[in-house]
């Protein structure tokens, strides 16, 4: 199978499984994996559509600016240039983006300080080159905006200075993170939203 349609497969999937989780409600959050690094190439997700139900002609194929190109025109989704900032900077494979509720609430408690601590706990083992719950890992909080060039900026900006994060949060609207592989950046969304919910519902650091 072609990289991009098995990347599409992939999206699908994830997609309807985070969607059952309630982490990519009413259209929110978007997935996208490299298929080509010269030159680059990701499968996305299209604009404003709905994850729960995708399908494979909803994933478009979108060149190092985040213009779509191949076969599928359409738009891909608003926050293509995240994607592609963090592909860039972290030699990713894959960027996957939710609106949980967790991630929501923490970000929003934790505002004042542009970030806060996970330590101490087992599944932090789940991430990439963790090998102890002793990890202290900081999850930077980026200020919200709409315009997508200037959060992009401050995106790259804090990916430079917290180089071994594996995650950050967008305030008051979701969480991205990546991986070398789709599955590892599926796996890093599990962990991750376990980790706010332990933290969020256990009232810690809160
Ligand atoms: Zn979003």
């Amino acid at each position: 199978m072609a990289p991009f349609d098995d990347a599409a497969q992939q999206l699908v999937a994830i997609g309807a499984r985070f969607y059952s989780r309630g982490w990519v409600m009413g259209t929110s959050g978007n997935l996208s994996a490299v298929v080509s690094r010269k030159p680059l190439r990701l499968a996305i997700t299209a604009s404003s559509v709905h994850k729960g139900t995708l399908s494979p002609s909803e994933i478009l194929e979108i060149d190092e600016r985040g213009g779509t190109v191949g076969a599928r025109p359409g738009k891909s989704s608003a926050e293509t240039l995240l994607h592609l900032e963090i592909v860039k900077r972290r030699g990713a494979g894959a960027v996957l983006h939710t609106h949980s509720v967790w991630s929501t609430i923490l970000s929003d408690a934790h505002e004042h300080h542009r970030g806060f601590a996970i330590e101490g706990y087992e599944m932090l083992k789940g991430l990439d080159g963790v090998g102890s719950h002793a990890h202290r890992e900081w999850i930077p909080i980026v200020e919200n905006d709409q315009d997508m060039t200037r959060l992009s900026r401050q995106v790259r900006g804090v990916l430079k200075k917290f180089s071994d994060a594996h995650a950050f949060l967008l305030c008051r609207h979701g969480l991205y993170t990546w991986g070398r592989t789709l599955a590892d950046a599926e796996r890093h969304v599990e962990i991750l939203e376990f980790l706010f919910e332990a933290m969020a519902r256990g009232g810690r650091r809160m």
